[in-house]
């Protein structure tokens, strides 16, 4: 599979990061505040359990390359982790300077650095020293799931396969993600990383058609598939000027989309809305609403995201839901709560003009096509899995990232993905090594 992508100059200029890269010296300040918590609450906070106080003591003495190879131990996608990573409620929400009243260590900054450090220098992923394995996995979905079960199962020695249905490996990481958070180029250059262990990757979707012959031809196979398409509007006159909020942020990112039109409404109210919004903004409109049928504390976006689009200068209209859209404008009916606890519809009608309305309502589950899996045990959207191997009811399969949590952070996929990747080489009889 290529990774082969050239930016659009434009949007690089558009984007520009929202968190920029350290300098030597800011590192080396900010290592040297680490007090190296001998009972780390950041390591426990982070899902893939990086070492941090080890990292950045690394850092604190000069050795970037050393601090970074810690750093690849726990989490193969770090790179990526410290720029996507929602800090804020995960290992830097948990740094215990919060208790002494000084700002948390600026761990995912301190990551990027040292795996900045890292890329730059031509290094590789260090790969244990063993025999290869007469043993073969097939990763369905090229995603940070099935990326970092790639990564892990190679470390044992495993022969496997990706498989990706797009042009580019990389999930949400290369198509999803807001573009001042992290370039597809940046996500590009994790998958060749892991791709140079040995983790060959195909350009080929998966039908349901194709499992009888990848259950004859692999060991095991991971399903780390994601979700499907964002929820439709259903309303009156809602195709016209209605643009998908993953197809827009995957256009933007790839240089498809370059603009938009002046008035734009996103509905819904989570992170993907906001990721939405800004974009929106960037790409030259004027006038962005936010349009949600519940107040500010039921939104699902997190707060450092909302003060994000706040200073983008989106606006937010709250206890509202579509109704109708015609020739650029969208009515929106008064939403409220009744005494019952229930939303219910209200009277009052605002009209808002929205060239564009962009719903950001969730994702679908792949529910058809992973339901058709046959032995899989498939309930609440989700694929049901023993959350400590990955395992489903299926010997032959394992599963991770968001069609098992229903869409949660990259850095839940990557640690399912190794988790499975465990689960996997103990149902296969690998006989664990010491991890260098
Ligand atoms: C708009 C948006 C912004 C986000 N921003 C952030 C963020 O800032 N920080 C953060 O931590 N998380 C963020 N997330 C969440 C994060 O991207 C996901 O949790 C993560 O990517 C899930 O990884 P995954 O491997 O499970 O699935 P995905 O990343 O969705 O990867 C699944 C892959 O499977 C492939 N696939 C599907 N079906 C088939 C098939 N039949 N055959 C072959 N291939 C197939 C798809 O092409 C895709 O590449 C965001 C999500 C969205 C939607
Ligand atoms: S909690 Fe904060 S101070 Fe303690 S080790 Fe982690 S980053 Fe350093």
């Amino acid at each position: 599979m290529g990774t082969a992508f050239t930016p659009h100059a434009g949007i690089t200029a558009r984007f520009p990061e929202l968190k920029p890269a350290l300098t030597p010296q800011a590192a080396m300040v900010e290592a040297n505040r680490c007090l190296n918590c001998f009972d780390a609450p950041c390591t426990a906070a982070c899902p893939t359990h990086i070492d941090v106080p080890r990292f950045i003591k690394k850092i604190a003495t000069g050795n970037i390359a050393g601090s970074a190879r810690s750093i690849l131990e726990a989490n193969v996608l770090a790179g990526s982790c410290a720029r996507v990573c929602p800090v804020e409620v995960l290992c830097e929400g948990s740094c215990v300077m919060h208790h002494r009243a000084e700002k948390p260590i600026m761990i995912g900054r301190l990551q990027r650095y040292a795996m900045d450090n890292f890329y730059g220098r031509g290094l590789q992923i260090p790969v244990r020293e063993r025999p290869e394995l007469p043993l073969r996995v097939a990763c369905i979905g090229g995603g940070p799931a099935s990326l970092a079960c790639a990564a892990e199962l190679r470390q044992a020695g495993v022969q496997v396969t990706v498989f990706d249905k797009r042009d580019l490996a990389g999930g949400l990481n290369t198509y999803g993600v807001a573009e001042y958070k992290q370039r597809v180029s940046e996500s590009l250059r994790e998958v060749e990383a892991i791709q140079s262990m040995g983790v060959e990757i195909l350009q080929r979707e998966i039908g349901l058609e194709d499992f009888e012959a990848l259950e004859q031809e692999f060991d095991a196979i991971f399903l780390g598939v994601g979700l499907g398409e964002m929820h439709r509007l259903r309303i009156p006159g809602g195709e016209a000027g209605v643009m998908d909020a993953l197809d827009l942020i995957a256009g933007y990112k790839t240089g498809e989309i370059l603009s938009i039109g002046r008035t734009v409404a996103v509905i819904g109210c989570g992170n993907t809305a906001i990721d939405a919004a800004v974009a929106s903004k960037r790409l030259g409109a004027d006038e962005v609403h936010i349009v949600y049928r519940r107040g500010p504390e039921e939104m699902s976006a997190f707060g450092f995201e909302y003060e994000h689009a706040l200073q983008e200068g989106v606006k937010f209209l709250w206890w509202r839901q579509p109704i109708a859209l015609e020739a650029g404008t969208l009515l929106c009916a008064a939403t409220a709560i009744n005494e019952a606890g229930e939303l219910v519809v209200g009277e009052m009608r605002t009209e808002l003009a929205a060239e564009v309305v962009v719903p950001a309502i969730g994702q679908s589950p792949l529910a058809e096509w992973l339901s058709s899996v046959k032995g899989i045990q498939f309930a609440k959207g989700r694929v049901v899995v023993d959350r400590a191997t990955g395992a489903t009811s299926h010997a032959k399969y394992f599963a991770g990232g968001d069609c098992v949590n229903g869409g949660r952070e990259v850095v839940d996929a990557v640690a399912d993905g190794k988790r499975a990747a465990r689960g996997i080489t103990a149902a296969l009889g690998v006989m664990e090594v010491a991890h260098g």
